[in-house]
């Protein structure tokens, strides 16, 4: 860990304190969401916590998490262990509420996405971990730019601080993106890599 005890208190208790999103008039449940120790050396990036997340402070605790943890699994992590060892946060820390389609939750606008960015680039700069795991399209959009997920997922990339970066999919049951069998097996290859990068890095 390079984080000092300081700056890694005070980032945690600034997130759980920020409400600038409200200020700006979006509707959000205030209260930051995520997990994991600064010693992580693995950081899960997702799009934004769920009603159920920010019910419980705990990142990809609703189906979204349990089909996540399902993969991980398959790559030699065990729930309990990585929540414990690893990092989970996401773009925007704050529930954003639903869709106004009434279809799942309401995605983060670029201005709340630019307000939230300062807290993530502090995250990856106190922890500073070895692999990057941006979940969904809007995570991954935020470390690669924009991309047709299908190019992505199942492949590594490296960013200028030599961080390996390994695109997932969202994995909520509502993604009609898994539902196609070209997609599933880049899944299975993304996590053939990720068992691979985990024996090979010690995570
Ligand atoms: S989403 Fe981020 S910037 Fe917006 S209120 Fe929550 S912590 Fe603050």
């Amino acid at each position: 860990m390079t984080a000092s005890v300081d700056e890694w208190s005070r980032l945690r208790a600034e997130m759980r304190a920020c409400h600038k999103c409200l200020d700006a008039d979006y509707v959000i449940v205030p209260g930051a969401v995520f997990s994991g120790p600064a010693s992580a050396r693995v950081m899960v990036v997702g799009q934004a916590p769920g009603v159920t997340e920010s019910e419980v402070k705990r990142p990809f605790n609703g189906t979204s998490g349990t089909r996540l943890f399902q993969w991980l699994a398959q790559a030699g992590w065990e729930e309990t262990t990585f929540r414990a060892r690893h990092y989970m946060t996401a773009v925007t820390k704050c529930y954003p509420g639903k869709a106004k389609s009434g279809k799942g939750d309401r995605a983060p606008t670029r201005t709340e996405q630019k307000l939230c960015r300062p807290f993530l680039k502090r995250e990856l700069m106190l922890v500073n971990p070895r692999l990057i795991l941006p979940v969904g399209r809007l995570a991954n959009e935020v470390f690669l730019g924009k991309f047709k997920l299908a190019d992505v997922v199942g492949t590594c990339k490296q960013d200028d601080k030599g961080r390996y970066i390994v695109p997932l999919p969202h994995p909520s049951g509502a993604s009609l993106w898994l539902n196609r069998p070209e997609h599933q097996a880049r899944v299975a290859q993304a996590l053939e890599l990720l068992k691979r990068l985990r024996d090979e890095l010690d995570l």
